[in-house]
């Protein structure tokens, strides 16, 4: 008997889980000591058995990202060329990005797990998805991997979605800025980006003020928090800022860049969430989907394997209106002066103030 839980007059009773970087097939190895190995999705998937959730999972099978699905956000000369670096053995990309022989072949089962998901969904097979892969992908642009992130996996997924006509919603709790997702749906109308982020850290966009090209404008929304942001001032911006947009932008499709890095725990960064906000920030999010069946949380960061654990098990309980709770909600920190600069910005937005900022921020 899977649990059950309602929202809005909606049901939620089954999870469709997305194994795309389970030990048999998670062949993306690492220099030792990189904070991105291949045991955080075991944590991920520990925490689903964590919050007892196990009878409400349906496995998929990942598949592989086509080259087609790929190049509506790559340009074909990277991902020709990534593919022969790896073909070679691979190295290290940055100070943060290695691949090995087999990251290649991890990458596009990353990236294709989204696209499972999305299509277990289309076929009504489940009511929410998580997608539990590796490497991330937030960060990855057009022609560049960065930050740990190969194949941007949830630009491909919303961008697969647009080309059939719907409009998407991609929410990004990751700690870091999304930059490779703003930048892939900048100027694109059929996406609405907001994402929360610290500020400042890697990789050193997602200001307030930048807020989409002219064919998109207001469509990026972003909140950037001070080191020390509590769960309280989480629920505030998507209150405050991005619910707003969401009401009026009435995405059809919401994908979640659910990094949990912004654990107080979490040794890359300075935001002090617990898990238990993870839960209430999931229960939020659920609210922005039309229906059932069109919501999925992808994988990003979450770099403290217990953290990471607790977290997935919060935030996919609580979409299922399950209890789990091992730690407490957080409030009481700084960030609440950041939310409302995030609304100015989105005033002077609509007022036309910001036209002029687009050449400084594009
Ligand atoms: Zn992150």
């Amino acid at each position: 008997m899977a649990p059950v839980g309602m929202s809005g007059g909606r049901t939620y009773s089954g999870v469709v889980l997305v194994v795309a970087g389970s030990p048999e097939l998670d062949r993306h190895q690492v220099n030792e000591g990189n904070p991105e190995r291949p045991s955080r999705v075991q944590a991920a998937l520990d925490g689903i058995d964590l919050a007892g959730l196990s009878d409400a999972v349906v496995p998929l099978e990942a598949r592989r990202a086509t080259e087609i699905e790929l190049v509506r956000v790559h340009q074909p000369a990277y991902l020709g060329w990534l593919r022969e670096f790896c073909a070679g053995g691979g190295g290290a990309l940055d100070h943060d990005t290695f691949v090995s022989s087999g990251s290649w072949d991890t990458a596009l089962l990353a990236a294709g797990g989204v696209l499972a998901a999305i299509d277990a969904l289309a076929r009504g097979t489940g009511d929410v998805a998580f997608v539990a892969a590796r490497p991330p992908g937030h960060h990855a642009l057009a022609d560049t991997a960065m930050g740990f992130c190969l194949l941007n996996n949830v630009a491909v997924g919303a961008a697969d979605l647009a080309d059939r006509g719907e409009r998407v919603l991609v929410l990004d709790w990751d700690v870091h800025h999304g930059n490779g997702t703003q930048a892939a749906f900048w100027d694109d109308p059929r996406v609405l980006y907001a994402s929360t982020h610290q500020w400042p850290l890697f990789p050193g966009t997602g200001r307030a003020e930048e807020i989409g090209g002219p064919h998109a404008r207001g469509l990026n929304l972003n909140v950037p928090l001070p080191p020390g942001t509590t769960g309280d001032v989480l629920l505030l911006a998507l209150d405050e800022v991005i619910a707003p947009a969401v009401d009026v932008f009435r995405p059809t499709w919401v994908l979640v860049s659910a990094g949990f890095d912004a654990h107080r725990a979490d040794p890359l960064a300075d935001l002090a969430l617990t898990s238990a906000d993870f839960a209430n920030l999931a229960r939020r999010v659920r609210e922005f989907a039309p229906a059932t069946g069109r919501l999925v949380f992808v994988l990003e960061g979450g770099y403290d394997l217990e953290a990471l654990r607790f977290s997935v098990a919060a935030s996919l309980a609580a979409v299922l209106g399950v209890a789990f709770r091992v730690e407490a909600a957080t409030s009481g920190g700084p960030g609440a002066y950041a939310v409302q600069r995030a609304r100015d910005a989105q005033d002077k937005q609509r007022a036309g103030d910001l036209d002029d900022l687009e050449g400084l921020w594009g």
